[in-house]
């Protein structure tokens, strides 16, 4: 039995645990993740990692040393099957069972896959783990053309990567843009454009009727307009579903993951949850419950979790939302959450390559999307932190540090 026990090897999971003991937690600890890896850090992984210019070791979230000085008993290759919230124990795949006091779950999600005919045949990756990305690696030395099915941001860093690396890519979206879930048209038109630029050729409101083989592999990708992508390699990139079962299995409530209240409990007895599977009232969502997938989300969740269960103090979640993505030379920085915006203000060019897309609701700053804009990126955070009002003529002008708008 551990004072606490980790479900889950990766961003929320590792912040936790170095949470725990940075605030001087003394009781035992243990880990618990089912790939075979220390935790590492995803986001490179279709990024520099995908690229070939990170090693595993590079990727690393703490050094092998931190488990053994720590004292966190980090178990890989484990896999938590069901949870026995009334006895405090979980049950591994194996058949291993462990006692908790505290259980705090963290275990992201599965990418979700393809439903339609051909897609068991060989050649057709995803990118969620250091093992996916490896096999898709392997392979793509010898692949010439590449079709990535979504228009997200792991579609579309990958799109980069592969293009980069010399590579026919074609990306497959169903809705009429790219990133249409999480930006504006502006941003979506800006990055299909930079990709085209870089000849990757973007089909967006086109959805796939069945993927083709031949001796078992992937040769092309039927569209349901008709057309034949000729294929030697596919790479969903369509979300992902929280992991969650064996939670929902012992009787908490979930809902596109599971629900955790402000301080990051479920609704089972002494089960916390964070990270990529939680579903929440996020207070930059308008009041909205959000799943969102983000390293900071996780990290700043854990935080809270660690505090209560230390129990020195309550401590709410209530940072503010912020992601990265890179794609070619561009640095995109978001902060805030865009839901219900009623106004957009670009500030800057886009023909630049180093611009800003201001949101708001009401009149109020609610998030930005910053390209190449590090600054607005750093003073939008507290504009969006202070929901400061502001009018689009303030927000236009370049001249105006968006600092001298904040409180
Ligand atoms: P994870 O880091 O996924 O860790 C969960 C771990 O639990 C996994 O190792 C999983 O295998 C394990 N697990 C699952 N179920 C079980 C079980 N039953 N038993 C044991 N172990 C289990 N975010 C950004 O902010 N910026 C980015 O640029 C960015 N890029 C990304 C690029 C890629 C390719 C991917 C996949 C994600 C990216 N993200 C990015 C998202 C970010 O990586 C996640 O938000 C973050 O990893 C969430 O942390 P987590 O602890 O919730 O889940």
């Amino acid at each position: 039995t551990y004072d606490v026990l980790v479900v889950g090897a990766g961003h929320g999971g590792a912040q936790i645990v170095a949470s725990l003991r940075q605030q001087g937690f003394k009781g035992s600890i243990g880990m618990i993740g089912d790939e075979v890896d220390a935790p590492y850090e995803r986001p490179p992984l279709s990024k520099a990692y995908l690229a070939g210019e990170t090693s595993v070791d590079q990727l690393l979230l703490r050094p092998q040393a931190f488990w053994i000085e720590q004292e966190i008993a980090l178990k890989t290759g484990l896999r938590v099957t069901s949870v026995d919230a009334q006895a405090h124990q979980v049950r591994c795949a194996s058949g291993e069972q462990f006692g908790y006091r505290h259980l705090v779950w963290a275990t992201g999600g599965q990418p979700r896959r393809l439903v339609c005919k051909g897609s068991d045949l060989a050649g057709i990756h995803v990118v969620r783990t250091r093992a996916q990305v490896d096999a898709m690696r392997d392979e793509v030395v010898h692949a010439k053309n590449v079709v990535i099915i979504g228009g997200g941001y792991i579609g579309l860093e990958t799109a980069a990567i592969l293009a980069k690396a010399g590579k026919s890519v074609c990306v497959i979206e169903a809705q009429d843009r790219v990133l249409a879930r999480v930006t504006s048209p502006v941003v979506s038109a800006f990055y299909e454009e930079e990709h085209r630029r870089h000849g990757v050729r973007i089909l967006t409101k086109t959805s796939i009727e069945s993927l083709l083989g031949d001796k078992g592999r992937i040769a092309g990708v039927l569209l349901s307009n008709g057309e034949v992508l000729p294929a030697d390699m596919a790479v969903v990139g369509i979300g992902l579903i929280p992991e969650v079962s064996a939670l929902m299995d012992a009787g908490a409530v979930c809902t596109n993951g599971v629900d955790i209240d402000a301080q990051c409990r479920t609704t089972l007895l002494d089960v916390y949850a964070l990270g990529d599977c939680v579903n929440y009232v996020n207070a930059f969502a308008d009041g909205a419950r959000v799943r969102l997938e983000s390293v900071q989300n996780a990290n700043d969740q854990a935080k809270v979790v660690a505090t209560n269960i230390i129990g020195i103090a309550q401590a709410s979640y209530s940072a503010v939302p912020w992601f990265w993505s890179n794609q070619y030379d561009l640095k995109l920085q978001t902060v805030g959450l865009n839901i219900g915006y009623d106004q957009t203000v670009v500030r800057g060019n886009p023909d630049n390559r180093s611009f800003s897309v201001v949101y708001l609701r009401k009149g109020k700053i609610i998030a930005l999307d910053c390209i190449n804009a590090a600054r607005d990126f750093v003073f939008g955070k507290k504009l969006v932190a202070q929901g400061v009002v502001a009018t689009a003529a303030q927000l236009e002008d370049v001249h105006v540090d968006l600092n001298s708008l904040a409180a």
